[in-house]
């Protein structure tokens, strides 16, 4: 590493990345930044490693964390006005891991509110704007921690992917991001939103960096009863020869992406890789279903903020229902407030058959379809949504439309799959392209191994 070479220090490195997102500051990317905690902890790592002392494998590396994990520097506002005055007393496993290896947090990046969202348009704090194009979206809801990387200000950012979160703003913003398989990094800490489908993962500049990450937070944690026993780096890795691609998944693609898609399936083929077709018709139920299951999973996370035990509470409060009432009228954005009617309908006695379980239900089927995907090929090469960055207010009055962005990222979410998304290239005008590496369960550092390989082909 560069400063444990004695090269660089680790003040130089904050000091250098603070500058940097105050230079960009137009671009909306940090919720808040942490210069006085950053500089005194890379003062620290800087003592040490004059000292001779032993110092972990990320010292000294500024990052960008996304506002939704808990930790005592700062508010975690989970880019929300119902908990803007939040003041964590404990430290997410993740970042509490980072940080023991030595990582900076320099600022809380960007995101739509309580991570509901597909271009960072629904954070309290209004919108980061796409590090190509000012006038477009960052993607979302990770828009801050995707722009962040992608603008250089810092070498990694954590996110979150419940469906798409980190993938879909990774290809947006021209990066690497990398969402595990469900239940590989702890999820204790983060604030809470689709239980079930919320995943812990990281922007990077290249896969490798990404394998080093996953090593380090990876783990079953005591605090988190969802999280697998330990797996990352234990399962071995022999060269991938099938890669699948799936009937369908090229329609209704911006030309764009299509032509990105097809180029990459070409140059597969040339290296010599096996291209498989596969039939997968339930993954078209995936978004209705996500857009039911999510729902439900937000509509009883988010109950939790009530005026009483987190932040904001409103004034002129006459009764007890005001206290929950106002408090969550005036916290909440729309979106949130959309998300938890939709899944309290879906849970209703009388909608729970029809809805809730009929999502289960299918849900199932999609797992076994991608089971059985997995027996014909290796990984999986797919978009990562139908259109690169779209301009900032485009579809901010049309939900359904933003819904639809989702379209080809939420499936894997479902099925508790990880996947990649990789940068392809660029539009004419500039825009970055993604396509992502969907695996197998427990898959990942294979998956990461691939990565790095097409990389090194190319
Ligand atoms: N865009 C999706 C949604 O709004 C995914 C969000 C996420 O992954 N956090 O639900």
């Amino acid at each position: 590493m560069k400063i444990a070479n004695k090269t660089t220090s680790a003040v130089a490195l904050v000091k250098e990345a603070l500058e940097k997102a105050k230079k960009y500051e137009d671009y909306h990317i940090f919720v808040s930044l942490n210069e006085e905690a950053a500089l005194k902890k890379a003062k620290e790592i800087d003592d040490k490693i004059k000292k001779g002392e032993e110092v972990g494998a990320l010292a000294g590396v500024p990052y960008a964390c996304k506002d939704n994990f808990l930790s005592p520097e700062g508010n975690t506002t989970a880019s929300s006005k119902i908990l803007e005055p939040f003041h964590s007393p404990i430290t997410a496993t993740a970042i509490k891991k980072l940080e023991d290896a030595g990582a900076i947090m320099i600022g809380r990046a960007n995101l739509d509110s309580f991570a509901h969202g597909s271009s960072t348009e629904n954070s309290y704090f209004g919108p980061t704007k796409n590090s190509k194009d000012k006038t477009r979206v960052a993607g979302g809801s990770s828009g801050g921690s995707a722009v962040a990387v992608a603008l250089d200000i810092v070498e990694f950012a954590t996110g979150t992917d419940t469906g798409g979160s980190i993938r879909q703003p990774a290809s947006f913003n021209g990066v690497y991001g990398f969402k595990p398989t469900y239940g590989t990094i702890s999820r204790y800490g983060v604030v809470a939103m689709a239980s079930s489908l919320d995943c812990v993962g990281f922007f990077a500049k290249s896969p490798e960096d990404i394998d080093l990450l996953m090593s380090i937070t990876a783990g079953q944690d005591e605090n988190d009863m969802t999280t697998l026993p330990d797996f990352y780096g234990q399962e071995g890795y022999s060269r991938t020869s099938k890669v699948g691609i799936i009937k369908g998944f090229d329609q209704g693609l911006n030309d764009d992406i299509k032509n990105a898609y097809e180029q990459e399936i070409a140059k597969l083929k040339e290296k010599g890789y096996e291209i498989v077709e596969l039939d997968m018709p339930t993954l078209k139920y995936a978004l209705p279903v996500y857009y039911i299951i999510q729902p439900a999973e937000v509509a009883s996370n988010l109950s939790r903020h009530d005026g009483v035990r987190y932040g904001f509470r409103a004034e002129n409060i006459e009764s007890l229902a005001d206290v929950y009432g106002k408090s969550r009228s005036e916290g909440f954005m729309p979106e949130n407030k959309r998300r938890i009617m939709i899944g309290n309908f879906v849970l209703s006695s009388g909608f729970y058959d029809a809805y809730y379980l009929k999502a289960q239900q299918a849900r199932t089927l999609i797992i076994k379809e991608y089971d059985a995907a997995f027996e014909k090929c290796d990984f999986l090469l797919t978009p990562v949504s139908p259109n690169p960055a779209f301009k900032l207010g485009e579809k901010t009055s049309d939900p359904l439309s933003m819904y639809m962005e989702d379209v080809l990222s939420v499936p894997l979410n479902l099925a508790g799959l990880p996947g990649l998304a990789i940068p392809v290239g660029e539009t004419a005008e500039g825009l970055s392209l993604g396509l992502q590496i969907v695996g197998p369960r427990r898959s990942d550092k294979a998956l990461l191994a691939f990565a790095s390989q097409i990389k090194e082909e190319k």
